[in-house]
């Protein structure tokens, strides 16, 4: 109950990779392409241009 174990990635998701820490982490690929950046979760700013074409 609670958590499914194999949890998969929501394929709507990008991955993003911060230039500032190196953390990667996901962001919904709708919320990337409306904004155009995302916050890494150490809260540095990434913008996605590049990750998006
Ligand atoms: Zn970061």
């Amino acid at each position: 109950m609670g958590k499914d174990p194999t949890e998969r990635q929501n394929e709507d998701d990008i991955e993003v990779r911060c230039p500032e820490c190196g953390t990667v982490f996901h962001v919904p690929l709708e919320k990337a392409e409306r904004e155009m950046r995302a916050r890494c979760p150490k809260g540095h700013d990434v913008p996605l241009a590049k990750a998006l074409g």
